[in-house]
């Protein structure tokens, strides 16, 4: 199986970190390069380096191993993680008790392939540098006070993996971050821009409106007076039309009578 690194994938390298159990099997599968791990380790680092005391085993949270083989690569980790209590940097011994024994069968190859699989993060013959979480700080001082036992620590990965998968998730919500900055935000803008653009035109729209209805209005009470004055000439005309009319009916009286009376 073939090992990458899923952050130096992520950054556009190719990641392969190497061939692991099962050997043969194509498949490719994902995790992270020691590198990056103690990236992120540095990184959540909390002590400013000021600190007054030595460290404690109690507060050692993570065990760096560094191979056997590169001493080099032993010191510069150390001083890295010098000021940092949760880190502690050894070197690997169990390389060495596991020559010690000769060269194993075939079968116990086999069976040393499968129980190594299954921590192949862990081992240090597949990485120059692996990052081992105590689970709790009674391992770690036991496992830091007892240097001449075989070093299994009862750890679980959950921590790391847990770190891990903060920091991926991190990573995503900074990319989802940079495309909402870059593409959404501004898009956001434009139509922010066109509805502001629309309710201006809106405004003035209404406030031409506005105006028109005033004149109308001005005009209506123009209409209204104009109305109330011809209503006002027509009841005066009808009081016209009665006076002449009884006039007329006072002169015809008048003159029916005259004319009786000759
Ligand atoms: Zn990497």
């Amino acid at each position: 199986m073939k090992a990458v690194c899923a952050w130096c994938r992520a950054e556009g390298r190719p990641g392969l970190i190497g061939e692991r159990p099962p050997f043969g099997d194509p498949a490719e599968v994902r995790g992270i390069c020691w590198a990056h791990k103690l990236e992120v380790l540095a990184r959540t680092r909390t002590s400013s380096g000021a600190a007054t005391s030595p460290p404690r085993d109690e507060h050692v949270r993570f065990l760096v191993i560094v191979a056997r083989r590169d001493s080099d690569l032993f010191h510069r980790v150390s001083e890295q993680f010098l000021d940092d209590p949760r880190v502690r940097v050894l070197l690997d011994r169990r390389h060495r008790e596991r020559r010690q024994g000769g060269q194993p069968s075939g079968r116990e190859r086999r069976r040393a392939d499968r129980r190594r699989s299954a921590d192949y993060w862990e081992d240090t013959r597949y990485h120059p540098v692996v990052i081992v979480p105590v689970q709790k700080t009674t391992d770690a001082s036991r496992v830091l006070q007892t240097p001449r036992r075989q070093f299994v620590p009862e750890v679980t990965p959950m921590d790391f993996d847990a770190l891990m998968q903060a920091r991926r998730q991190l990573d995503q919500w900074t990319r989802d971050g940079q495309d909402i900055l870059s593409t959404v935000i501004p898009s956001l803008f434009q139509e922010c821009e066109g509805l502001r653009r629309r309710a201006e035109s809106a405004e003035a729209h209404s406030a031409r409106l506005g105006l028109e209805i005033e004149d109308l209005q001005s005009e209506i009470t123009r209409l209204r007076a104009e109305i109330d004055r011809q209503k006002l000439e027509a009841s005066a005309a009808v009081d016209t039309v009665d006076k002449g009319l009884s006039e007329i009916g006072r002169i015809t009286t008048e003159v029916l009578l005259k004319l009786k009376g000759r």
